[in-house]
């Protein structure tokens, strides 16, 4: 049968393979358009996200949309997701049998969407990507890479939003990179 993102949202809410599907008050699936160009990906859900079933609503989150209504991306080109679909208790760090566990349904979402551009936020989920990078050196580049579905995938790395919650000195450099990020997109 044909994948759809309904699909990949009815198995999230079936899974019960992590402790933290049981924990967490709902599955948080990814949100915005299946023709989108650009995916983000962050780590996993946070209290805001939680209650609302969405990703990147909270604190981080509005910072994240404030940044891309600054440098005009338009909320038809943007998808945004994480690794991990479920809240870790008390937003601690997603453990490796988490992210593991449920990349299955990131894949899915990447192969239904075929971002243009997949801007990992932060090292957690860049790690799952370009395991050698370091976000404080890739961040705002373009970078291609071979993966299991597309020869030339372009990956653009970006801070994840929360630091420029908790150090509002890099929020000029993330905003910078934000134009960057739309540049590369009118010329792809
Ligand atoms: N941080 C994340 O990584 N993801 C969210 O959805 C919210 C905060």
């Amino acid at each position: 049968m044909q994948d759809s993102l309904q699909k990949i949202k009815t198995d999230l809410e079936n899974f019960k393979e992590l402790e933290i599907c049981h924990t967490c008050t709902q599955p948080v699936p990814g949100r915005g358009s299946e023709k989108a160009e650009i995916m983000f990906i962050g780590e996993a859900p946070g209290a805001e996200e939680d209650k609302q079933a969405k990703p990147f609503v909270g604190r981080s989150g509005k910072l994240l949309t404030q940044m891309l209504e600054t440098a005009e991306i338009p909320d038809t080109k943007i998808y945004i997701t994480n690794i991990v679909k479920y809240r870790p208790p008390s937003n601690r760090d997603p453990s490796s049998q988490e992210k593991k566990a449920c990349l299955q349904f990131l894949l899915r979402e990447i192969n239904l969407i075929k971002p243009k551009i997949i801007a990992p936020l932060g090292r957690h989920s860049m790690d799952f990507f370009l395991p050698e990078a370091l976000i404080s050196q890739v961040r705002g580049t373009k970078i291609i890479q071979k993966t299991d579905w597309n020869i030339k995938q372009i990956f653009f790395p970006l801070y994840h939003p929360a630091v420029g919650l908790y150090n509002p000195s890099k929020r000029e450099v993330m905003q910078s990179d934000m134009y960057n990020l739309a540049k590369i997109l009118k010329t792809i």
